[in-house]
Order: structure tokens, then sequence, then C-alpha cells
């Protein structure tokens, strides 16, 4: 928990509220030992709030409650909700980030990994969606915020697996914001480009550079600039928004 004092000896959270107009919230982040998932765990973490991430591997970010989880297995999921329930309370805010990728061209693409990948991406958020729903409905309120790709509207040879899990992701809030939105529950999605982390790390620099020429801002993304999109979709300026899907690619995908 981020319980630093500011200046007049109050809690972060109290002084974010003041300065930000948030109410600090109780938020779960899937994935939050490293890459994308670990910056949105920090990034609410110094905004105030009341922050949960899962690991499977590593170690969450100091401030942030750290609870082990596999979203492939829904006995996990439910520990996982069980243990950030008792410690921090309902999660109000959800942010199902966990992914993988299994590359392959099509005719190459095993069984295996084609239901690896939607196992993780897919299933497993809608295993994180569903176990956060039952509480926010209870609450009148939540945020279901889904990391999806640009790769998921645009397509990309050897990711039929992964394009698919990520497009999969756009009906699946979208479904939920009909269902739910009666209730004061959102649930939206943001699709990054290419942002530098260990899922990119390991593109050659030509590609890179390919890819770099196509996006209208020039450069890839860092984790930062999708925390902050999420952090807006949670926040109380995004009361309004719901089913809509958030580009943070530099352009790369633009009018998908
Ligand atoms: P990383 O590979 O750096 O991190 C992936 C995270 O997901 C890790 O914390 C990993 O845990 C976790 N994870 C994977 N499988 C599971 C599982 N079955 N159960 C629980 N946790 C799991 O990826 P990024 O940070 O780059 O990506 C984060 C999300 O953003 C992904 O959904 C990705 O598809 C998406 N994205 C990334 C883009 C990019 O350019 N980097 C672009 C567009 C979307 P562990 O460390 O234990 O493996």
């Amino acid at each position: 928990m981020n319980s630093t004092p500011d200046e007049e000896g109050r809690g972060a959270a109290a002084a974010a509220e003041d300065r930000f107009g948030e109410q600090p919230r109780t938020v779960l982040v899937t994935g939050g030992n490293r890459g994308i998932g670990r910056v949105i765990a920090e990034e609410f973490a110094a905004y105030g709030h009341r922050v949960a991430a899962t690991h499977r591997s590593g170690e969450v970010p100091d401030g942030v409650l750290g609870v082990q989880c596999d979203v492939t297995d829904p006995e996990s999921v439910e520990q996982a909700f069980a243990t950030v329930e008792a410690e921090l309370g309902p999660v109000e805010v959800v942010v199902a980030n966990a992914g993988i990728t299994r590359d392959g061209l099509l005719l190459r693409m095993s069984d295996e990994d084609f239901d690896a990948v939607v196992q993780a991406n897919l299933a497993g958020a809608f295993r994180v969606a569903r176990r956060a729903a039952r509480p926010m409905i209870r609450k009148r309120f939540g945020r279901i915020i889904f990391i999806s790709s640009v790769v998921g509207l645009l397509g990309s040879a050897g990711q039929v697996n992964y394009a698919a899990s990520k497009a999969g992701l756009v009906g699946m809030a979208r479904s939920i914001a009909r269902e739910l939105g009666s209730r004061g529950v959102t649930a939206n999605v943001v699709a990054p480009g290419f942002i530098e982390t260990d899922m990119t790390a390991e593109l050659s620099e030509d590609l890179v550079r390919g890819y770099a020429e196509q996006i209208p801002l020039g450069r890839m993304g860092a984790a930062s600039d999708v925390a902050g999109a999420v952090r807006f979709l949670a926040g109380p300026d995004a009361a309004y928004i719901t089913g809509a899907v958030l580009p943070v690619d530099g352009g790369l995908g633009m009018g998908h």
C-alpha cells in the first residue's frame, strides 16, 4: 500500500483524492510482476489506490499486494480474489493484463499453441472478469479493463492465435458493457501498439525499425503510456465511457 504521508502528514490516498478528485479504489492487476502490468500497478499505487497484482513468477512492486495466480486455472483465480478481498476489500477496478504469445504461421501452428494463447489471453480474462463482476454489481460500481492489442484489430502474420484472442476481448468487453451497464459497471479495452517490454524485446532491430516507420509518432511506446490510459478509464473522468476501445499505439492502428 502506498501510505507515504504528504507534507501535511496525511496518507497519499487522501492527498490523491484532493488533487485529482479520485476516490481511492481497490485495484487488481493480473500479470503485475513485469512489463506493462507492473507499471500499471505502480501507477495506481502512486496515486494512492489500494493495489494488488498477480504474479506467477517474480515479485510485484513495493507498495503493492502480491497474490499468486495463474489465470488459466479457475481455482487460482478464485484464491487470488479471496486473498485480495480479505486484505484490501472488494475489487473495484480489475485490469486483465496477463498475456502470452506463441507465434507461428497458420499452416504450422499447432493446436497446443493456439489453445495456450487463447486460454491465457481470452479465457483467462473471462475468468478474471467473471469473478470480479459479482462484488462490483453488489457495490453498483466497477471498472473492468482488458488489455488487448493493436494486433487484435489489424491482424498480424504469424499471430493468428494471439490476434484472435485479442480481438475476442473486444466482443467480451462490449457484451459485459451491455450486461452490466445498468449496474454501474463499465467494461473497456485498451489496445496498445508496440510497447517496450520483455514481449517485444525478442523482436529483431530491423523489425523494430520497420514498425517504427509505420507508427505516426515514430517510436515504440512505453509501459507508462499504457498505464496512463488504464488509470484514465478507471477514474472519474471515464464514468460515461463503456464498451470503448482506446488505442495507445502512436497512431499505428488508426481507423480500426
Ligand atoms: P510480458 O511478457 O512482459 O508480461 C506478461 C505478464 O503476463 C507477466 O507478468 C506474466 O507472468 C503474465 N502472465 C502470462 N501468462 C499468465 C498466466 N497464465 N497467468 C497469470 N499471469 C500470466 O508482456 P507485456 O507486459 O508486454 O504485455 C502485457 C499485456 O499487454 C499482454 O496481455 C500483452 O498481450 C499486451 N500487449 C503488449 C504489447 C507490447 O508491445 N508489449 C502490445 C499490445 C498488447 P510471468 O512473469 O509469470 O510469466
